[in-house]
């Protein structure tokens, strides 16, 4: 199948110092993955272009350019030389109030503008325990691709179990799996050739001891790494394992 893709997403945290010992580190990966590392915006333009990453921001304006203090669009996004952007992650649902609907927006203002956008969905720990994980999913999924499933041929999915996300606990193997063929399956429903196609990724406690297994899953195209990849030889590791 495709080649994977490991995603690095360094949220609020990272330095100049940090660019430089990542940039070291990957000069060294095989070309048999794709890398993409999401920095804090300010720090995009550090980043020499390389073939062996990529490079995306954490967050899009549904807007356009214009009186909107504090925000980012597209075109910004874009002259950095980033390629990518991580849309709708459960932090900027959970602390930033962003909606299904403002998500679906971001998503267009993404793929309109030339920017991979990486959809981020996953069920918070009550959410599983009341067993509603896959009612969750299939909302967040149908919020964006119901309305415009022509936007799923350009996407990447994140599957990130919120209870998953920095706390240590993985989701297991069979777990995740058993997410991202439901994912798989309901993204059909919209475009069944985009959804053999799109790229799946894990995140929620990925690190270099426990990928493997979930790289071993059939349904499992890559991972979304949060802490382990602020350590460059184990984000290297990660990337390694997914060959
Ligand atoms: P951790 O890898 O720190 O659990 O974070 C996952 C995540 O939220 C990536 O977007």
């Amino acid at each position: 199948s495709a080649k994977k893709l490991i995603a690095a997403n360094w949220k609020m945290n990272g330095s100049r110092a940090l660019v430089e010992a990542v940039v070291q580190q990957l000069t060294n990966l095989s070309p048999e993955v794709d890398v993409l590392l999401c920095p804090p915006a300010t720090l995009l333009p550090l980043f020499p272009a390389s073939q062996h990453y990529a490079l995306g921001a954490q967050n899009v304006s549904e807007h356009e350019q214009g009186a909107y203090t504090g925000e980012l669009d597209v075109t910004l996004i874009t002259e950095t030389g980033a390629t990518y952007v991580l849309v709708g992650h459960s932090e900027r649902r959970q602390y930033h109030g962003e909606s299904d609907q403002l998500i679906c927006l971001k998503l267009q203002q993404a793929v309109n503008g030339g920017l991979t956008p990486v959809l981020c969905i996953g069920e918070t720990l009550t959410e599983r325990q009341q067993e509603n994980t896959e009612q969750v999913i299939a909302k967040q999924l149908a919020a964006v691709y119901a309305s415009h499933p022509e936007l799923l041929a350009k996407s990447v999915v994140a599957y990130e179990p919120v209870w998953a996300i920095g706390t240590g606990e993985s989701a297991t193997p069979e777990q995740a799996q058993a997410a991202h063929a439901f994912i798989r399956q309901q993204l059909a429903q919209y475009d069944a050739a985009g959804a053999a196609k799109v790229r799946i990724l894990y995140g929620g406690s990925v690190n270099a001891t426990n990928c493997s297994a979930l790289f071993a899953q059939p349904d499992i195209n890559g991972a979304l790494v949060g802490g382990a990849s602020l350590k460059p030889s184990e984000f290297m590791q990660i990337c390694q394992s997914a060959k």
